[in-house]
């Protein structure tokens, strides 16, 4: 079996920036992600909060993090990880491609989108329904759709849709935004975009090859509607991504994994890091953070082991 000094579980910016520290501070490093480097950057266009770059597209981000985590060492294998068996001094990472041992672990395994639960949205998935404007913004150029929620998400992938459709319809539940003032105002003063409030979908239609449009419920009048749409992009929220951990007892009753300053969970050795942690703001910035904290402390374990 392959043994480290640590193994950093998900490659985004959390983990590309422990394995960066770790291998830094002279640790053997492995970063095991299932995909390609780089996280929900690979799913952002424009990227305007992460400092010392006005603004910087998400996906080239994502390489620059990946060529610094690299260049001190730290290898990169591919595999979905499945469990972590804990031997006290050493921990065992199993994957689909393997096994791999370590005297720590870093999680940084992130989120994934939580789905609205609209009849329609699975029938209509990839046939209209979205949960990437990056990804399939092109496919309704000159188009209209609608966006679901009023969070960072939805407004800034709003007006990313907006550069490219004729029209964008924001389906809120409430009347105010949960979005960052700076994206409410740009989206506010976009003529391309408007909003329906206070109201609920409640099925997204199609014509049985694709999407049509929205069923809508106004939740303080009751009043039904329709908005037609080519595309329907949902922002509804993250879901943390722990399934291979739930019976470490590391997680939160929603799943998010539990950590302290120092980033470690109550599970000696095993550190977690960025979005999958139970955490206030979930950010490019506070993950690169949680990242350079969690590769110095595992260095500092790996000493007092
Ligand atoms: P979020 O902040 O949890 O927002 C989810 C939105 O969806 C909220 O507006 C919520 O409404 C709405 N919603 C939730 N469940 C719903 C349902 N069943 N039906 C209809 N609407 C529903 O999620 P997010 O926007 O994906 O952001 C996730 C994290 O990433 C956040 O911490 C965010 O700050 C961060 N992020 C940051 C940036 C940036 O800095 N530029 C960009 C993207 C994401 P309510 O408001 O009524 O709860």
């Amino acid at each position: 079996m392959e043994s480290y000094d640590v193994i950093v579980i998900g490659a985004g910016p959390s983990g590309m920036t422990s394995a960066l520290y770790a291998s830094r501070a002279n640790l053997s490093v492995l970063m095991i992600d299932r995909g390609i480097y780089g996280g929900q950057m690979n799913n952002t266009a424009e990227i305007e909060n992460y400092p010392g770059f006005k603004s910087i597209l998400g996906p080239d981000l994502a390489k620059n993090m990946y060529e610094g985590s690299i260049n001190f060492g730290a290898k990169y294998g591919y595999g979905t990880v499945e469990s972590i068996e804990d031997n006290g001094a050493t921990k065992v990472v199993h994957t689909d491609n393997g096994d791999y041992e370590a005297k720590a672990v870093i999680i940084g395994t992130g989120s994934q989108y939580k789905k609205l639960g609209a009849p329609g949205e699975d029938e209509y998935g990839g046939r209209g329904v979205s949960y990437c404007a990056v990804c399939d913004g092109a496919f309704f150029k000159n188009k209209e759709v609608v966006v679901v929620g009023g969070g960072d998400s939805a407004i800034q992938e709003a007006l990313y849709l907006a550069q490219l459709v004729s029209k964008v319809t924001i389906v809120h539940r409430r009347d105010q935004l949960r979005a960052q003032k700076v994206l409410q105002d740009q989206a506010f003063a976009n003529d391309k975009i408007n909003f329906v409030w206070n109201t609920n979908v409640t099925e997204i239609t199609g014509d049985g090859a694709k999407v049509t449009g929205v069923k809508t419920v106004n939740n303080q009048t009751n009043a039904t509607g329709e908005i037609p749409a080519s595309g329907v992009f949902i922002y509804v929220g993250n879901l943390p991504i722990t399934d291979a951990f739930t019976d470490l007892k590391i997680t939160d009753d929603k799943g998010w994994i539990k950590t302290n300053d120092r980033m470690e969970t109550s599970m000696p050795g095993v550190f977690a890091i960025g979005d999958v942690r139970a955490k206030e703001l979930r950010q490019v910035v506070t993950a690169v953070g949680d990242g350079g904290i969690a590769g110095q402390n595992a260095f500092h374990y790996i000493q007092n082991m």
